[in-house]
């Protein structure tokens, strides 16, 4: 059996080399740049950062702590350079990127198993274990390929999402349930507005600032007349958002009684949450795909009734990102369901961000590595951070699918109730460090802990 390819070399595709070579597996990396280029890439190097400099907060009491330790001890080649390259960002785990993507590629291009082909692949090859890592910008060939191989419906270009919320930080006792028209049983959360709130919020969003959209993403705009942003349609008049979604017609909430006998008390507006995962611990804003700032999102947001206090694991945004609908398409263990000996990592499966993308690379390289090797696929614990991403991209509802960053809020919950944020996070990382290292017991990974792990 040849061996394996693995197409793009970015943070997913990086990793995933790395780790199939240090399984003892040859493997061949093919990479576009320089050859091609994407409208976001500016080196030739792998693992490059096209924006931030961060991979996010460092304490392991955060997400994306977590999974940097994760990664750490998992013996990830990304996570290990981006600790050497470091640069002082306060809390945060910023690199040189010159530093970072440079020494990485000299760590691939010397490896001895590893064979480095600057090539653009234009579709996916027909036989052997292949891992797809070509990222949120893949090349427009490669991508027609991959849309004609998962069927025109699977395949995403353009990422419309709305700010998504932690379902333990909106009050309650101001959100409720009800569906538009009673449809079925009560599944949206429904914050209600009066005139007033409705007309201070609709100023907010007039005044509030854009952010700028990079120049090959100002095309996205004219997908978008059937998906606005909100900050357009409340541009378009006072009442088009109350037309829109946030039509405050058809909702009944059970706690007052039928709003046409309680006319007084029928809300001006209301602003729906839809429930994002099967546990309904992180809920959707609907309609309310946006480009403003993040933090203006989180200021205008949290002047919503119920919304005062809210927790959000991801802000909204519009912009190009190429992805598959993964739950239709790929198992836990990131291996197409059609064909086992396919892998997909990184953004295309549809996780968000630098280090999500490095714990992807992880898993489809140890994978798809462990196939050659004839050993069976590993799928990670659910109460990692790891394997709570890579649960949440495989098996969420299809329909509403939006790429994920690691949180807190795709972890299994405890049966006890922790107030304490901190504290619920410090839980959830003890009971990750614990479950990491028994699953890594159970297939003898062997893990690398530092003496001083910060708590
Ligand atoms: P990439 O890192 O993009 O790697 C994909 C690689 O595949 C590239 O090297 C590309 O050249 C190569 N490739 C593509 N098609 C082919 C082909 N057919 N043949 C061979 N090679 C191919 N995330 C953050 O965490 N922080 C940020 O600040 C941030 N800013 C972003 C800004 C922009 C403009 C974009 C588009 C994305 C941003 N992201 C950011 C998301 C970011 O893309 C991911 O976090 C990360 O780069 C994903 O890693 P990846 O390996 O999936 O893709």
């Amino acid at each position: 059996q040849g061996p394996v390819h693995v197409i793009g070399g970015g943070l997913a595709g990086t990793e995933a080399t790395w780790q199939i070579a240090r399984a003892g597996v040859p493997v061949v990396l093919h990479e576009m740049r320089p050859v091609e280029t994407s409208p976001a890439h500016h080196s030739e190097h792998v693992a490059e950062l096209v924006c931030s400099n961060s991979f996010g907060a460092q304490a392991t009491d955060r997400a994306s702590g977590l999974l940097h330790e994760e990664l750490r001890r998992l013996g990830s080649v990304v996570i290990g350079k981006a600790d050497e390259h470091q640069v002082p960002a306060g809390g945060a785990l910023a690199v040189d990127r010159g530093q970072f993507s440079r020494d990485l590629t000299q760590a691939l291009e010397s490896h001895p198993l590893v064979e480095f082909r600057r090539e653009m692949v234009p579709s996916i090859p027909a036989d052997g274990i292949v891992v797809l890592t070509t990222g949120p910008l893949t090349s427009p060939a490669l991508a027609d390929d991959l849309q004609r191989f998962t069927g025109m419906q699977y395949m995403s270009f353009f990422d419309a999402a709305s700010p998504i919320i932690v379902g333990d930080s909106i009050n309650h006792d101001v959100a409720f349930m009800a569906s538009r028209y009673d449809r079925g049983e009560a599944a949206y959360l429904n914050c209600p507005m009066d005139k007033k709130q409705y007309l201070t919020f609709w100023n907010a969003i007039c005044a509030a600032e854009q952010a700028e959209l990079k120049e090959f993403e100002r095309e996205t705009a004219k997908f978008f007349e059937a998906c606005l942003p909100i900050e357009e349609m409340a541009r378009r008049g006072e009442d088009t958002m109350r037309y829109g979604p946030m039509k405050p017609v058809g909702i009944f909430d059970a706690r007052i009684g039928d709003f046409r006998e309680h006319k007084d008390k029928r809300p001006y507006a209301v602003v729906q949450l839809r429930q994002e995962d099967k546990q309904g611990q992180l809920w959707n804003m609907v309609g309310f795909q946006t480009n403003l700032k993040w933090g203006e999102q989180k200021r205008i947001f949290q002047m919503i009734p119920g919304l005062e206090n809210a927790e959000f694991v991801r802000m909204g945004v519009m912009h190009r990102n190429t992805f598959i609908n993964s739950p239709e398409l790929l198992n836990p263990t990131l291996q197409f369901k059609t064909r086992p000996t396919l892998l997909a990592a990184g953004q295309l499966s549809g996780t968000e961000g630098y280090t999500a993308a490095a714990a992807g690379g992880w898993l489809a390289g140890t994978n798809a590595a462990r196939i050659a090797l004839g050993l069976e696929p590993l799928v990670m614990p659910i109460n990692t951070m790891m394997g709570s991403l890579f649960d949440f991209i495989s098996s969420a509802e299809p329909k509403h699918f939006q790429p994920m960053p690691p949180n807190f809020g795709i972890l299994p919950s405890f049966p006890q109730k922790i107030r304490n944020k901190r504290e619920r996070y410090g839980k959830y990382r003890d009971r990750a460090f614990e479950d990491l290292t028994q699953w890594s017991q159970e297939h003898q990974i062997e893990l690398q802990i530092r003496e001083t792990v910060e708590a």
